[in-house]
This record gives structure tokens, C-alpha cells and sequence, in this order.
């Protein structure tokens, strides 16, 4: 993908339905269900929609919530918003690059940062090193 998509119909195009779901419509796959939820291997993974590099192996821990977790995002790379929806005020994770939902953020991770990233295995692609 080179050029950004701006509209949702373009996103549409280039996105399966599931990532659309996800990165577009702000949608959660379901708990224990993703495929690097288990992922052990040494590598980065980027945004399933623009390739921008998002989080890295060292930062993935088992969170045992049933998403892939990690303990800090690599920098500059990724927003937070807040989100007030589902009746509870949660901090929305973004890709700078092209605005996909990522996941959550939460305040119960492991020291020393104390963050859980909290992201859907489907917004993400991973590349091994
Ligand atoms: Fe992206």
C-alpha cells in the first residue's frame, strides 16, 4: 500500500472485512481468539493497514486477557485518545500514521511502566527478525 487511503470506501477496498471492522470501526476481537496472542518470536509488529512499526517483541508480555499486551508502544508511533464510549471512559490506542484502531490502554500493566497495551491481534502484522 503506498498511497494513504482518505476515505472509508478506499479503506474498504484495501482492508478484509475483519480489519475493517477493527481499525475503522473501532470494533475488539473476540478475547483469546487472535493470532499473536500466543506469538513468542522476536520481531516488530506494524499496523496491518500502513505498515507503520508499532510495537516490539521485547515490549509483549502475557497479560492473560485474551489480546496480545504489551508494556509500551515504540515511540512516536502511536496515539492515545480518550473514549467515552461503552458507558466506561477508556484511553483509545491509534497508528499515527494512517488513525487505525489499535486497542486500549490500562493502567494494571508490569513495572516499570505500568501500562497494558492492550491491542487486537487483527490491526496488527507481524514481522519476524
Ligand atoms: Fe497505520
Amino acid at each position: 500500500m503506498k498511497k494513504m487511503p482518505k476515505t472509508e470506501q478506499e479503506w474498504g477496498v484495501c482492508l478484509s472485512p475483519e480489519q475493517f471492522a477493527i481499525l475503522r470501526k473501532k470494533g475488539t476481537e473476540r478475547p483469546f481468539t487472535g493470532k499473536y496472542l500466543h506469538n513468542k518470536q522476536k520481531g516488530v509488529y506494524v499496523c496491518a493497514a500502513c505498515g507503520a512499526e508499532l510495537f516490539s517483541s521485547d515490549t509483549k508480555y502475557d497479560s492473560g486477557t485474551g489480546w496480545p499486551s504489551f508494556f509500551s508502544p515504540i515511540k512516536g508511533n502511536v496515539i492515545m485518545k480518550e473514549d467515552n464510549g461503552m458507558l466506561m471512559l477508556r484511553t483509545e490506542v491509534l497508528c499515527k500514521k494512517c488513525g487505525g484502531h489499535l486497542g486500549h490502554v490500562f493502567d494494571d500493566g508490569p513495572k516499570p511502566s505500568g501500562k497494558r497495551f492492550c491491542i487486537n491481534s487483527v490491526s496488527l502484522k507481524f514481522k519476524k527478525k
